[in-house]
């Protein structure tokens, strides 16, 4: 095997981490393990450590994996996943965390010295100079005011005014679809308008930690700081992922207090307030309610309409007043599904003859909607939490058997996977402890009411480790 080639694959490894949940990554990734290259490069060979990853990797994962490899080895086109065989694997146990992880690089990186020119280069994880990132489609010209979003739109548009020293950071929340994303956008866009020399940075807080992985695992935490520490407003969205993620939220942390000091603007966007987020240390929540918190709220009936008409005129679609108040009235989840149903009746306009949407044709669009979103809600609690897919996901992310979590195991690793599944059981199913007992290799009540309360402390306490492990089962859980 050539040093070459093997630090290809490598490559290949980040490329893909950058493609993927960091705990689907950590569960099937971060042990395979490059073989060879082969057939003049058409071949590449890897090894999992399991049939099991094999299979996985080759349902869920086939199309990013091979993007990847095709990125570094362009000429592969046969790719073999041959399995490990045991003696020769010591079974790798999953990680303790990815955070663990980082901390140990980020231990490594302090010894390293990176060369200063190498510094200046532009680092391929990080977006170029000139790029925002902003979708052109979110400015406050499409946003329409109404009374749920409409004391937050007037912050963000006072903060578009005096930037940096109105409110900061600015923290918004809401459910989801009910137009964060588009706000903070908004705010960026009206930033540049008004002075498009400053440097705008909008982040989703999963891309944020990403790129501050693949600095570290490089050596290059300075690229990284030099890169935001330079912005003059910064905007994270869903910063509710950096949960458990003790590693960047240090780093963050002084970011943080950096582009404070110098009075650059902040706006994060949550799903939930700030008081409420799972696994961020005390200093940072206590930050994030330093200039203002807001939320946007679920539309109503009349916001409803508001945004009904504005979006179907945008669309130069006429329908009559009953079928628009029809739409308003059954469709009140949130913004994003009322643009589902929008484009369908579009869809079913275009390819009608005489380009009026009849009552039937309405009933059936909305009745489609109407069943979806029953049964989104119902899925979602069925595949989310069931005791099988518990399991599952517990096994993976702490790297043991099904027959070990049911079994009798004492190992510290194993013993604490069993309490996480039961306090999964508790808090997700709300399942009895009887019940519990016999799901879990027929336990005794109270040794499951033990195990359920030990968790419940630990998280009370903010034990970041259990926090970071149940939260990568959940995580895993809603992306299996
Ligand atoms: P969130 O980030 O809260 O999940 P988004 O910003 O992604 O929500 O909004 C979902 C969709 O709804 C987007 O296409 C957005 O343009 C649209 N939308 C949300 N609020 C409004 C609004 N007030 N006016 C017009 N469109 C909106
Ligand atoms: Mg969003």
């Amino acid at each position: 095997m050539s040093t070459q080639n093997f630090n290809y694959w490598t490559l290949v490894l980040e490329h893909l981490r950058s493609k993927i949940s960091g705990s689907n990554y950590q569960a099937w990734f971060s042990n395979i393990e490059f073989d060879a290259i082969g057939n003049e490069g058409r071949k590449l060979v890897i090894y999992a450590p399991s049939e099991f990853h094999k299979q996985y990797i080759e349902k869920k994962f086939n199309v990013e994996l091979r993007e990847s490899v095709n990125k570094y080895y362009p000429k592969v086109i046969h790719l073999e996943i041959r399995i490990k065989e045991q003696e020769k694997v010591p079974k790798k146990q999953i990680q303790d965390s990815l955070d663990l992880k980082v901390a140990q690089e980020r231990k490594l990186e302090k010894l390293e010295v990176t060369p200063t020119e190498d510094r200046e280069k532009i680092a391929s994880y990080l977006p170029r100079k000139n790029l925002n990132n902003l979708n052109p489609k979110y400015t406050f010209e499409n946003l329409v005011v109404i009374k749920s979003n409409e004391f937050t739109v007037n912050l963000a548009k006072g903060i578009v005014q005096e930037l940096g020293t109105l409110y900061n950071p600015l923290f918004i929340h809401s459910p989801v679809g009910l137009g964060k994303t588009h706000l903070l956008q908004a705010v960026g866009h009206a930033v540049l308008e008004k002075n498009p020399e400053l440097n705008i940075k909008y982040v989703p807080s999963d891309t944020f930690f990403n790129q501050f992985y693949l600095a570290l695992t490089k050596g290059e935490a300075q690229k990284f700081r030099d890169f935001y520490s330079s912005v003059d407003l910064l905007l994270v969205d869903d910063i509710q992922f950096i949960g458990g993620k003790e590693g960047f939220q240090n780093e963050f942390f002084h970011l943080f207090n950096l582009l404070h000091q110098s009075n650059k603007q902040i706006i994060f966007t949550s799903d939930r307030n700030p008081k409420e987020l799972i696994g961020i240390e005390d200093r940072l929540v206590s930050r994030f309610e330093w200039g203002m918190v807001t939320d946007i709220q679920k539309p109503d009936f009349d916001d409803r309409m508001a945004i009904l008409q504005d979006k179907l005129q945008r669309a130069n679609l006429i329908l009559s007043p009953e079928h628009t108040q029809l739409i308003a009235e059954k469709v009140n989840t949130n913004i994003r599904e009322m643009e589902g149903v929008i484009n369908k009746i579009r869809a079913v306009l275009n390819a009608s003859v005489d380009k009026e949407l009849s009552d039937r044709a309405l009933l059936s669009v909305l009745g489609q909607y109407i069943k979806q979103s029953a049964a989104n809600a119902e899925n979602a609690d069925l595949l989310v939490a069931n005791p099988d897919r518990i399991n599952m996901a517990v096994c993976r992310i702490f790297g043991i058997t099904p027959e070990e979590l049911l079994g009798s195991s004492r190992k510290a690793n194993v013993a604490e996977a069993r309490q996480i599944t039961c306090w999964l059981y508790k808090n997700d199913l709300t399942l009895s402890f009887p019940h519990i007992g016999r799901l879990l290799g027929g336990r005794d009540h109270s040794t499951i009411m033990h195990a359920v309360r030990k968790i419940e402390v630990l998280i009370k306490q903010k034990d970041a480790r259990i926090i970071s492990k149940v939260n990568l089962v959940k995580q895993f859980l809603l992306e299996m």
